[in-house]
């Protein structure tokens, strides 16, 4: 299993954000941690990549426990995160923005860029654009693009759909998905249905700071009561 997160307890002080969460991740599959405001899947995600510490629990990535490394070394075993505000350099070009991602990298620069650039064609016309004047959409692909850039084999998205148009998220979906058909295992955070159906196979639902439910996206979205009940939809 490439990904194992058992038992996971996280607190800010006295309060108890995340409370026992567990689930996997294997190569290649894609799982949607899914969740009202205030869940728990962000604190999720940031112990995951090590920027915060978790008070109790196991966390595996590649059967090795990386609960106590800092994320410079967890990011080194092949995890990339994009974190909800995607911290683009605004003044920096498409191109920099990339070249500070490869920093963390072992090999060739050259080739990853290249890479990043044929996986978004629309990085590769803008290239030399500043990160201020992309639009949100392409903020969105230049922040998952870096995080490409270290070749991980697990990629964490925290809300990766918000302010995005429905035409954005399509392309972006059919994007990762051919990732996650080479292999790379995608762990995503989401409060809506429509970008997790685009690409999740599986689901996580927390609720402050439980999992509620775990499942199948359609088995999910067939459960109307619980739709309601923990995303406020159905
Ligand atoms: P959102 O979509 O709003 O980010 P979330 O499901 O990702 O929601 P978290 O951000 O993980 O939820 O928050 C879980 C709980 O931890 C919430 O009650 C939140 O107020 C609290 N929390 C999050 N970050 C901090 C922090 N830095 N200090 C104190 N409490 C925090």
């Amino acid at each position: 299993m490439l990904l194992e997160v058992v038992d996971l307890h996280v607190h800010y002080g006295a309060a108890h954000a995340v409370k026992g969460v567990d689930f996997a991740l294997d190569t290649g599959r894609t799982l949607a941690l899914m969740g009202r405001n205030g869940a728990g899947k962000s604190t999720t995600l940031k112990a995951i990549i090590g920027l915060v510490r978790p008070s109790s629990g196991t966390i595996r990535i590649g059967g090795r426990a990386v609960q106590r490394l800092p994320p410079e070394r967890i990011a080194r075993l092949g995890v990339g995160y994009v974190p909800e505000e995607r911290r683009i350099f605004q003044e920096l070009t498409v191109q920099e923005n990339l070249e500070v991602g490869l920093e963390r990298r072992r090999g060739t620069g050259r080739s990853a860029l290249e890479r990043a650039f044929a996986l978004f064609p629309s990085l590769a016309e803008r290239r030399h654009r500043l990160g201020r004047e992309l639009s949100g959409g392409e903020q969105q692909m230049l922040a998952i693009a870096r995080a490409l850039m270290g070749d991980p084999r697990l990629l964490l998205l925290d809300e990766p759909s918000a302010g995005l148009a429905p035409k954005v998220l399509d392309q972006l979906a059919v994007t990762l998905s051919r990732l996650c058909a080479r292999g790379l295992a995608l762990l995503l955070s989401e409060q809506h249905l429509g970008f997790a159906s685009l690409l999740a196979e599986r689901v996580c639902v927390l609720e402050k700071g439980t999992v509620v439910f775990r499942g199948s996206l359609p088995e999910l979205i067939a459960d109307e009561e619980r739709l309601r009940a923990h995303l406020g939809l159905g």
